[in-house]
């Protein structure tokens, strides 16, 4: 088995005990595989491995690589977890099965214009700043609940969750807390929430899909 099986392997094991100890099914928690930077031949390793739910950053990247792989794996799913810029809402929703960053009225437009273009729609999460850092991506918390209903009653868009990134310097639970509170009151199921470092205080606030990059395909240059 190659090192990135194994770690796969380790991993998945290790989201399915944290999910058991936290009185979960292990079902209810999706693992999406990130492979941003990541070559195709090293993200085939994966599919070949069984997994199935795999996430990007760059619309770009995402271009190069899926194509062809989702040729060979034709039930592989694909999820941008990035920023995602207005421009390439187009491209956005020809490729991926479902969006964790939508994050502003803008952007919700022109994803509702190119979904109904195409006839096809990826899956919405919301970003939300649950640190309200200026740097970052996101609907500021006490902000949420007015966007969903935008997102609704204005844009006509399903929205299936919320995605969020605590601030890497405080710890997370406080804020995957926060998001699954916010989720709860807008009678929303989806969890985005947790990587590499801290997925299992993720599993037992809740998360139902956790974004897991470096423990599976190695640090990245
Ligand atoms: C890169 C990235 C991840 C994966 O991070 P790791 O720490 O490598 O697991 C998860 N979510 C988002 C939004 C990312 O950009």
């Amino acid at each position: 088995m190659s090192d990135t099986v194994t770690r796969l392997e380790a991993i998945r094991a290790s989201v399915a005990r944290a999910a058991r100890d936290f009185g979960r099914k292990p079902q209810s928690v999706t693992l999406i595989a990130v492979s941003k930077t990541k070559p195709a031949e090293q993200i085939a390793e994966v599919l070949e491995a069984g997994q199935r739910v795999f996430g990007e950053n760059y619309v770009q990247e995402a271009k190069a690589k899926w194509p062809a792989l989702k040729a060979r794996f034709p039930d592989a799913e694909l999820h941008m977890i990035g920023p995602l810029q207005s421009n390439k809402a187009r491209e956005a929703v020809e490729l991926f099965d479902a969006i964790h960053s939508l994050d502003r009225e803008s952007l919700a437009k022109e994803l509702a214009r190119e979904i109904a273009r195409a006839g096809r729609a990826p899956r919405l999460f919301v970003q939300v700043n649950t640190g309200e850092e200026p740097q970052k991506g996101g609907i500021a918390p006490g902000e949420t609940d007015a966007f969903l209903a935008r997102c609704r009653d204005v844009h006509g868009l399903a929205i299936e969750g919320l995605m969020c990134i605590p601030p890497e310097a405080e710890p997370p639970s406080p804020h995957f807390a926060l998001l699954a509170k916010i989720a709860a009151r807008n009678g929303l199921k989806g969890l985005s929430m947790g990587m590499s470092a801290d997925y299992e205080a993720a599993i037992q606030l809740g998360a139902t899909h956790v974004r897991i990059g470096s423990a599976i395909f190695g640090a990245r240059g």
